[in-house]
């Protein structure tokens, strides 16, 4: 990894910067490369003791933090998101070597990452309160908001700069400091990011990173210190469930981005050129390894055909490799789990009258690398229309009727993304009310945006990140009562 970067001596101390704090333990975990097995390198592998030292040293510096104007907090952010920018290049090639997305990917997600410091920097200066007419001439009410204090995050593998810049960036605006446990497979773009916020100049304790080979020690920690007074988590939604009882006994606030099974639904009056376009980047982009994956794409009767002919012939031609290859749009799995679900999926669907339109293969029998699959006569007794793939597989679902097909897409326990191409405005307006999800994508693949609120409904999660709403997660509402007056 080390040779695709410019500011090598930057970068080569992450694994002692001041935010990490003195490791106890001499155990150390290997970050190793999923495109060709290299060793990256070998961080310190805390524990519940590094744990409880970075909480404390968060809950010290947390009062100085808030205490500062939110001129002075967004100054820093911003410090923060322009070294990201300038180091950006770096940043991404250190994704691209921990988790395999394409260089081109690594750089858009970095990109996408420093817009959430540009956007909490510039709403750290817009925290309002509010007052209230009272029911009496001698009182005055009002609302004021503040920190929740300190916040313990966790985060996932898919997205390790965007998902550390969505969480943290709106906690240190609302004047919170944190601790942060970044996935165990992509610490190191974590490490490299936490590297700048040192020199964009945070005081001592505000942002804490915690590297660790496992997360369930540190989430118990974080969970039930009291000290800790809010979790963020992205990440499966089994872990939230888990976290979410373990914060319980302390009623500890909670935001969870959780697992999706989102539907992309192609109705016969929809443009299928795009379609197909929107299709290819709401499934195939970071190798269908995001919560917002398209999952299940139906398609109406009337274009089914044209769009599963159109569709397979475009996947076929997307390139699989290792993502420092120019012209890789598709990167290896980040495991052998990963490789063994879509394999197992695709397995029961064929047992099951599926047919494997395009792909269906692994790419090489040592790394991680899978073919961009097209599956058609998809039927919802088959998993891979039940579950989150996670992957390269594309399962197409025929459908007739259009109520019909918005109460099967809205039939499952997520309710994260989903998609729909059509024309007609009627069905435009009563599809998007109609779906049980938190992002609907109107004739869009692609809608994330720091300007937005992310996040799901049922069981993918609580609380929203992005725009002013992810604001308002990281701040308690004060009800200030005047009387006498
Ligand atoms: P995961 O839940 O296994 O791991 C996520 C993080 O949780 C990692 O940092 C891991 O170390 C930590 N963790 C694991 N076990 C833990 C425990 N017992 N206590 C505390 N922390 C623990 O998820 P994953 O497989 O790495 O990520 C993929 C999942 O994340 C998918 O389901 C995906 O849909 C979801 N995801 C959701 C969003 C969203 O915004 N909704 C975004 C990205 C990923």
């Amino acid at each position: 990894m080390i040779r695709y970067l410019k500011s090598r001596e930057l970068f080569a101390g992450i694994d002692r910067m001041p935010a990490l704090g003195t490791p106890v333990s001499a155990r150390t975990f290997e970050v190793t490369s999923p495109s060709t097995g290299e060793l990256l390198a070998e961080l310190p592998d805390m524990g519940v003791e590094e744990t409880r030292a970075a909480i404390d040293k968060a809950h010290c510096a947390q009062p100085g933090w808030a205490a500062l104007t939110a001129r002075e907090r967004s100054d820093i952010l911003w410090r923060w998101h322009q070294l990201i920018v300038d180091h950006a290049d770096d940043l991404a090639a250190i994704l691209t070597a921990e988790m395999g997305k394409p260089l081109a990917e690594a750089k858009s997600e970095v990109t996408h990452a420093a817009a959430y410091l540009q956007w909490y920097a510039e709403e750290a200066n817009r925290i309002y309160g509010e007052t209230i007419s009272a029911p009496s001439t001698d009182r005055r009410m009002l609302v004021i908001k503040q920190p929740i204090g300190v916040v313990g995050t966790i985060t996932p593998w898919n997205f390790p700069a965007s998902m550390v810049a969505r969480k943290i960036s709106p906690a240190l605006a609302a004047g919170c400091t944190i601790v942060l446990k970044p996935a165990e497979q992509t610490p190191l773009v974590a490490g490299a990011m936490f590297a700048l916020a040192q020199l964009a100049g945070f005081p001592e304790g505000v942002v804490n990173l915690i590297y660790a080979s496992e997360g369930d020690a540190i989430g118990r920690e974080l969970c039930s210190n009291a000290k800790v007074r809010k979790i963020s988590f992205t990440g499966s939604t089994e872990v939230g469930r888990l976290l979410m009882r373990q914060c319980s006994d302390q009623i500890k606030k909670v935001s969870l981005e959780l697992g999706g099974n989102a539907p992309f639904i192609v109705f016969d009056d929809a443009d299928i050129d795009a379609a197909v376009d929107g299709a290819i980047q709401a499934k195939f982009r970071n190798a269908g390894q995001t919560c917002v994956s398209a999952n299940r794409l139906y398609v109406q009767s009337g274009v089914h055909d044209e769009f599963v002919e159109k569709l397979a012939e475009k996947v076929c031609q997307l390139s699989v490799g290792d993502g420092f290859d120019p012209g890789v749009s598709i990167g290896p799995l980040i495991d052998k789990r990963a490789l063994a679900k879509i394999e197992s999926h695709i397995a029961d669907a064929v047992a099951k009258g599926g047919i494997v339109r395009c792909g269906g293969d692994r790419v090489g029998m040592e790394g991680t690398l899978f073919q961009p699959t097209v599956l058609t006569e998809v039927s919802r007794a088959m998993t891979v229309a039940q579950e989150e793939t996670f992957g390269p597989l594309a399962p197409i679902i025929r459908f007739q009727d259009a109520d019909q097909v918005v109460r099967e897409a809205n039939d499952t326990i997520y309710g994260l993304a989903a998609y729909f191409y059509a024309s007609n405005l009627k069905r435009v307006w009563r599809v998007a009310e109609a779906l049980e999800y938190g992002m609907v994508g109107i004739n869009t693949g692609r809608m994330s945006s720091e300007a937005a609120p992310f996040g799901g409904m049922k069981q993918s999660g609580i609380g929203r990140e992005g725009s002013r709403h992810g604001l308002e997660d990281y701040l308690e509402m004060k009800y200030l009562c005047m009387g006498g007056i």
